[in-house]
């Protein structure tokens, strides 16, 4: 029998039940800088011939006692591009909202992860008439735009062939390469211009339940374990973190179809003129070593990132001994390694690959996807339509309550999440999230059993295209 031991430095829980046990009534009975106190044991592993027990494999039930710092009416859970635009709705439609983010840096994969071009405002190939993402994600490349940060050849061309549009008047191209500098810089005046709450360096750990339903969030940073309260939680992790800790069922990359693989993304100087990739002057993001595996377990990411990073050095120095390459320098390497896929949460309606070959339209559309489907049985696959319908429902996740997804974690299989999970549909999806999250949190209804009629008509308002008379 393993020792259990109690660690007698720590207090006993004030209520002696866990946090998921607390009722609705307490639970917002508890003002800010209220604790919550969860009891803590350890077990360790029998110790042989002598030796110190061996604590691997054993467990440690930890008692913490977390403040409550504050509460909202709407959290978003991860600042990428798709939580950005998420916290600027939830605002825009009236809501008190805080917005979480772990980097010192909002944008995501687009910025931390270097991958500096919006895919999918349209479809790449005819038809392409119809700008499918518009709202406030196109207020967000129009601010881009004011501020200089489009990289050279408008609207990407060169990366993704794409025909032309007239992007600085609004009418947004396929494809938009930019400068993450810009966009980093961007997004931190609109968060401000719109009063959005930004708490950043702060890891977001857990949810705060009550019993099935989210009420909240628990973070790590520099500041201690803290919990923000919420009426209801935007999950715009991109992996889906808060749904799946709080118990809602999802789809893993390796259940069905393809896995997307992670690949580094890199910036060059002194780049000659005709090297692919983003070009901003004589620098050239481009993408670096593919590795595949679970982008969830940290040892596959230390290894992905320990791997990708001494290949890319030899790859780089090999490069320079090209003929017209002697002058490139490595300027910048992703913050981390780039995940494409992880889970996908289940939720009211799976989006499934006819739907996404057909163009299905939704009675309860918030959102349409026309990108591509980029690896689709190995290759680059062009829709024949406009796009195809995400409904409110992919958004609502099954048995957990108190929360709405967003981003690459919404609920579809692996083909339609080929296509929506590049940024320009995360950042429409996000649109949808943030005024789901808002209207539901003003209403004091769960998102479930939200008038969704009433969210379209708030995100017509908000100028967003879901197809459906003004
Ligand atoms: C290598 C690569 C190439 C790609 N190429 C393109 C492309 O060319 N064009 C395109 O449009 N898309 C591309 N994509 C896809 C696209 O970048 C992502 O699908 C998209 O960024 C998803 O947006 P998101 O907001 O859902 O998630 P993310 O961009 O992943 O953002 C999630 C945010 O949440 C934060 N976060 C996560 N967990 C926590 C936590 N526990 N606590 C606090 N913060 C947390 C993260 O730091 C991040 O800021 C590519 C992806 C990869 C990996």
């Amino acid at each position: 029998m393993p020792e259990r031991k109690k660690n007698s430095a720590v207090a006993e829980p004030a209520s002696g039940r866990p946090v998921g046990a607390l009722r609705r009534r307490e639970f917002f009975g508890a003002a800010a800088g209220a604790s919550l106190v969860v009891r803590q044991t350890a077990s360790a592993a029998p110790a042989r011939d002598g030796a110190r027990p061996d604590p691997a494999g054993s467990s440690v039930r930890e008692t913490l006692e977390t403040p409550i710092a504050d509460r909202y009416q709407v959290i978003v859970a991860g600042g990428g591009p798709s939580g950005f635009i998420a916290a600027l709705a939830a605002v825009r439609s009236g809501a008190k909202t805080l917005l979480i983010e772990r980097y010192p840096f909002l944008g995501g994969n687009g910025t931390a992860g270097l991958m500096t071009s919006y895919n999918g405002f349209r479809n790449q190939h005819p038809p392409e008439a119809l700008q499918t993402v518009k709202g406030i994600p196109a207020e967000y490349i129009a601010a881009l735009v004011r501020e200089g940060g489009l990289c050279d050849d408008e609207g990407n061309a060169n990366t993704y062939p794409q025909a032309r549009h007239d992007i600085k008047n609004g009418d947004l191209v396929y494809s938009i390469g930019f400068d993450a500098e810009v966009a980093k810089v961007v997004m931190f005046q609109m968060i401000q211009k719109e009063g959005v709450s930004l708490l950043l360096h702060s890891w977001i750990c857990g949810p705060l339940l009550d019993g099935l339903r989210v009420a909240g969030v628990l973070t790590e940073s520099k500041s201690g374990r803290r919990a923000f309260a919420a009426d209801v939680v935007v999950d715009a992790t991109g992996d889906g973190d808060i749904a799946a800790r709080a118990g809602a069922p999802f789809m893993g990359p390796s259940d069905q179809g393809d896995r997307m693989g992670m690949s580094l993304m890199y910036r060059l100087g002194g780049a000659p003129a005709g090297l692919s990739g983003i070009r901003i002057g004589d620098k050239v993001v481009r993408w670096g070593p593919g590795f595949s595996g679970d982008g969830l377990d940290a040892a596959v990411l230390t290894k992905a990132e320990v791997e990708s990073r001494l290949k890319l050095w030899e790859q780089f120095k090999k490069m320079r001994t090209d003929p017209g390459m002697g002058g490139v320098s490595l300027l910048q390497t992703a913050t981390g390694v780039g995940v494409r896929e992880t889970r996908r949460i289940l939720g009211e309606v799976t989006v499934t690959e006819q739907d996404a070959i057909r163009g299905t339209r939704f009675p309860d559309v918030v959102a349409i996807s026309s990108n591509p489907m980029p690896s689709y049985h190995g290759k680059r696959y062009f829709f024949e339509h406009e796009g195809f319908d995400i409904p409110y429902r992919a958004l609502v996740p099954r048995k957990v309550e108190g929360l709405v997804l967003t981003g690459r974690c919404i609920s579809c299989e692996q083909a339609p999440f080929q296509s929506a999970r590049s940024m320009a549909p995360a950042m429409a999806v996000g649109h949808a999230s943030g005024c789901a999250a808002a209207l539901a949190a003003r209403k004091g209804v769960p998102p479930r059993k939200l008038e969704v009629r009433e969210l379209q008509t708030l995100l017509l308002q908000q100028k967003a295209e879901l197809r459906l008379p003004q």
